[in-house]
């Protein structure tokens, strides 16, 4: 979803992440996409022309408990 600003708690992704992290298909910290992935919280991205795009991401068994920050 593309909103004018990003909620207080949704941390901004890491430019450089890959796309198929925000997407949810691979763990966000690692890139695992054949683990059991977990939802993990969600990070906010810049929209070219403004405003932020929120992704909700997914992580491994071994990062399940981490969450963007
Ligand atoms: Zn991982």
């Amino acid at each position: 979803m593309t909103v004018a600003t990003a909620p207080p708690d949704v941390p901004f992704a890491d430019p450089d992440v890959s796309i198929v992290r925000l997407h949810g298909e691979a763990c966000y910290w690692c890139g695992a996409a054949h683990a059991t992935l977990t939802p993990a919280g969600s990070v906010a991205t810049p929209v070219v022309g403004g405003g932020v795009r929120i992704w909700f991401i997914v992580a491994c068994p071994e990062h399940q408990a981490r969450r963007p920050r």
